[in-house]
C-alpha cells in the first residue's frame, strides 16, 4: 500500500505563524493544476506499482481551488496511479472558503474526508493568529459538512498563545468536542523562522508561553479528549475508534508515499526527495518535463533515527521485532541501553515487544527522541 501527497501552494493571506511554503495571489493557478496532473504522470512509477490506500490534498490551502479544479486533480491522480476501491480521500480547509454547494461538489467528487483549519473559537485568538476567518464561519462549515453527508471530518486546533490562559483552552477544547466530528489534531504554536511572529519574538514584542504554562495545556487536551472517546493515537492527534487517520498513520509507519506539487516530500523506504519550494520554478520545469527535487539516500542510521522519529510519537510506539530485523544487531543493543533511564524515569513504558512513551514522556517526547537518535 502507498499515499498520494497533493501540495497546494496558494493561501489568500499568509498568517503570522505560518512557515509552510505557499504564495498569495491567482498567477499560477490553472498553469499549476495542469503542472501537478503532468508530475503524477512523470512519475507515475515512482511508487512501483503498489496500490494507492490514500490520497491527502493539503498545503498552502486546498480550498483556494473551486471544487470542479480539486476534482480534476483528483481525476488525474486515478488516471495515473494503480488505487483501491475504497481509498481514504482527505482535503484541508479554510472554513470562510467553503459553502454547502462547495462541499456537496467534493463528496461527488470521491472527497471523503475534510480537515478544517478551525484552530481557535476565540475571535481575538484568531485575529493574532492571522487567520481569515471568524468562529461563526467553522461553526457553519462543521454543520455544512453534516448536511452535505460528510462523517469523517477533522479539527485542527492551535494552543499556547501568549496572553491567553487556561480557560481560553478550556473552552476551546470543549466546544470543539461539541460537534460530531471524529478527529482531533492540536498543535502547540511554536514560533518559526521567517514568520511574523518570530521578527515579533524578536521585536520583544511576544514571547513563547512557559513550559509549566505547556504542560499544563497539553494535560487538559489529554484529559478533555479521554473524556470525549478520543484515543491519544499520536502526540498531537486524537480520534474515536476507527477513525484514525490513515494518510498520517501511514507515514508513521514507513509506508511509502509520492508528495506532488512544489515543497512536497516522497519516500520509497530507501531514499527521501523533495520538489523545489518555488511554484514559479516548479512549473517551468513541469512544463519542459523535468522535474526539480532534491534527494536523500538513507543509510542505516538515517532510516534508524527516522523510524525512532515517527514510531515514538505513536500509541503503537517502537516495535522491538522490527528494529531487530532492519537494523543490525549493535543498533538493537544500542537502543535498548539508552531507553533504560527512560523507562526508569517514567518516561517510557515497554511490554517487552514495544516500547512507548508515557503521558510524561510525550511532554518531552522532542528530547527523548533526540537522545536516542544515531549521531555520526
Ligand atoms: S496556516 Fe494554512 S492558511 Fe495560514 S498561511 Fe499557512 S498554509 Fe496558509
Amino acid at each position: 500500500m502507498a499515499g498520494i501527497y497533493v501540495h497546494i501552494p496558494f493561501c489568500k493571506t499568509i498568517c503570522n505563524y505560518c512557515d509552510f511554503y505557499s504564495i498569495t495571489g491567482n498567477n499560477y493557478k490553472e498553469r499549476f493544476i495542469q503542472s501537478v496532473i503532468r508530475e503524477a504522470e512523470l512519475r507515475a512509477d515512482y511508487l512501483s506499482g503498489e496500490k494507492v490506500e490514500t490520497i491527502y490534498f493539503g498545503g498552502g490551502t486546498p480550498s483556494v481551488l473551486k471544487a470542479s479544479e480539486l476534482s480534476l486533480i483528483l481525476e488525474g491522480l486515478y488516471r495515473f496511479f494503480d488505487i483501491i476501491e475504497l481509498p481514504e480521500i482527505t482535503v484541508e480547509l479554510n472554513p470562510d472558503d467553503i459553502d454547502l454547494v462547495y462541499l456537496k461538489e467534493l463528496k461527488k467528487a470521491g472527497f471523503n474526508r475534510l480537515s478544517f483549519g478551525v484552530q481557535s473559537w476565540n475571535d481575538e485568538v484568531l485575529k493574532i493568529l492571522g487567520r481569515r476567518h471568524n468562529s461563526n464561519q467553522s461553526e457553519e462549515a462543521l454543520v455544512n459538512s453534516e448536511k452535505a453527508d460528510f462523517e469523517n471530518i477533522s479539527v485542527d486546533l492551535i494552543y499556547g498563545i501568549p496572553g491567553f490562559n487556561y480557560k481560553s483552552w478550556e473552552k476551546d477544547l470543549e466546544k470543539t468536542f461539541r460537534y460530531n466530528i471524529k478527529h482531533l489534531s492540536a498543535y502547540h504554536l511554536t514560533i518559526e523562522r521567517g514568520t511574523l511572529f518570530s521578527r515579533m519574538k524578536k521585536a520583544g514584542k511576544l514571547n513563547e508561553i512557559n513550559e509549566e504554562e505547556s504542560n499544563e495545556l497539553y494535560n487538559l487536551l489529554i484529559e478533555k479528549a479521554k473524556e470525549n472517546e478520543f484515543i491519544h493515537y499520536e502526540i498531537s492527534n486524537f480520534a474515536k475508534e476507527g477513525w484514525f487517520s490513515k494518510h498520517n498513520s501511514n507515514y508513521w509507519k514507513q509506508i511509502p508515499y509520492i508528495g506532488l506539487g512544489p515543497s512536497a516530500h516522497s519516500y520509497d523506504k530507501v531514499s527521501r526527495q523533495w520538489n523545489i519550494s518555488d511554484v514559479g520554478k516548479y512549473i517551468s520545469a513541469i512544463e519542459k518535463d523535468r522535474l526539480f527535487f532534491r534527494k536523500e539516500e538513507l543509510d542505516l542510521k538515517k532510516r534508524f533515527n527516522e523510524y525512532i522519529m515517527t514510531s515514538l510519537r505513536t500509541i503503537w510506539g517502537i516495535d522491538l521485532e522490527y528494529v531487530e530485523q532492519n537494523f543490525e544487531k549493535e543498533v538493537y543493543d544500542y537502543l535498548i541501553n539508552l531507553s533504560r533511564k527512560f523507562i526508569d524515569y517514567g518516561l517510557m513504558r515497554t511490554d517487552g515487544k514495544t516500547m512507548q512513551l508515557t503521558n510524561t514522556g510525550k511532554m518531552i517526547s522532542d528530547n527523548i527522541i533526540s537522545e536516542l537518535m544515531m549521531v555520526d
